[in-house]
């Protein structure tokens, strides 16, 4: 068990999570988008796509939206994945482009980089609110129940607890009020094809990990992994970022949003059951994590997406407070937001008005042991 004198800090763990997490998962490696529609925006998709689909359907007070990928590429290819090569164009410029030879102008090209950003993250975060508690959980159990974590919410409150003060939080959406469906294709297969959906039920379990301050009793502070599922909606608070790490009240608005009527369900600790369904590659990310943290001060990672510098393709750091680095000035653009109540200085005095209120309590509490 590791156990470090600086804490943990939890919106950047989220961050490696969620980088780790949609590069890793199976499902989607290497999926390149085709096509895509919605209600707001009527693309014509693929003919047929929806053949053998009869989730697909209108629902009152629910809006709709499906995407379609080309799952060619196999799971053990290197090639990288990314919002940004999300798409065959990148890799075929001008012709030949898989399943599109003589099809209508791909609808896909008209997707700006933020809609490319929200679809791959909400393809990659289908089913994903088990697994991304899981690899947190097993994240923050790598370290002893006392290690500090410092929780920061998008909204720019920040409080410092222990890792063990946190509890799974289990959901019943009801009435969910969006339906996502994700076909997935193997081209020139006529048979390989996955169909995922969320929102085609009437209602949908949920997870998210709470956390509770040392002198509270109950949950505070919500960090729901796999937000990015219900695509825009699910972006962070000022941080348009790719989880949602907020407070209580803030969340269940947020659930509004989602959901006609949302039954809370229970609270509870990790079980057995839950550590046997983890995938091997699940486990791997959370080693990933903890490796890629424990680096922190020689290998950073974008404060939006948590990717590393590459070759040729280095971080740049803020330079405000050259504390915290970007891919490149997208990125610190998207994420300025959230950053500018941490920047220049801010959260160095947040951690020492915390640190002299903590020791303000200690000398009332010694003051009252010595009047009794
Ligand atoms: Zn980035
Ligand atoms: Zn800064």
């Amino acid at each position: 068990m590791a156990s470090t004198t600086e804490p943990l800090d939890l919106y950047d763990i989220a961050l490696l999570i969620s980088y780790e997490y949609t590069l890793a998962k199976p499902e989607f490696r290497g999926a390149r988008l085709i096509d895509v529609t919605s209600r707001d925006k009527l693309f014509p998709m693929l003919p047929g796509w929806n053949e053998g689909i009869p989730e697909w359907r209108v629902i009152p007070g629910q809006s709709r939206e499906a995407y379609l990928f080309d799952k060619t590429i196999p799971n053990t290819s290197s090639e990288p994945d990314s919002p940004s090569n999300l798409l065959w164009e990148k890799m075929f410029p001008g012709d030949n482009i898989p399943f599109l030879r003589n099809g209508q102008p791909a609808a896909v090209s008209l997707l700006s980089p933020r809609e490319l950003e929200t679809i791959f993250y909400t393809s990659r975060n289908f089913n994903a609110c088990g697994q991304t508690t899981g690899v947190l959980w097993r994240v923050l159990d790598m370290y002893s129940k006392d290690q500090r974590i410092r929780i920061r919410t998008t909204t720019g409150k920040m409080f410092t607890t222990t890792v063990d003060r946190r509890f799974f939080q289990r959901l019943i959406l009801h009435r969910p009020k969006k339906l996502t469906v994700i076909v997935a294709k193997v081209h020139d297969s006529a048979t390989e094809e996955s169909v995922w959906f969320t929102g085609a039920k009437a209602s949908m379990n949920h997870m998210t990990i709470g956390f509770f301050a040392e002198h509270e009793n109950k949950v505070s502070v919500v960090l729901d992994l796999s937000s990015m599922q219900f695509g825009e909606l699910g972006r962070g608070l000022k941080s348009n970022g790719m989880f949602a790490l907020e407070s209580t009240t803030q969340y269940h608005e947020r659930l509004k949003t989602l959901a006609g009527n949302v039954e809370h369900i229970a609270d509870y600790r990790y079980t057995t059951e839950q550590g046997k369904a983890t995938p091997e590659w699940a486990k791997d990310v959370s080693r990933r994590v903890k490796e890629r943290w424990d680096r922190r001060d020689t290998d950073p990672w974008c404060g939006h997406c948590g990717a590393p510098s590459t070759v040729g393709k280095p971080l740049k750091k803020c330079m405000r407070c050259l504390k915290v680095w970007y891919c490149d000035a997208q990125h610190q653009k998207v994420n300025w937001q959230f950053h500018k109540q941490y920047c220049s200085g801010q959260l160095e005095v947040m951690i020492a008005q915390e640190a002299a209120a903590r020791d303000e309590s200690k000398i009332i509490h010694y003051h009252h042991l010595v009047v009794e």
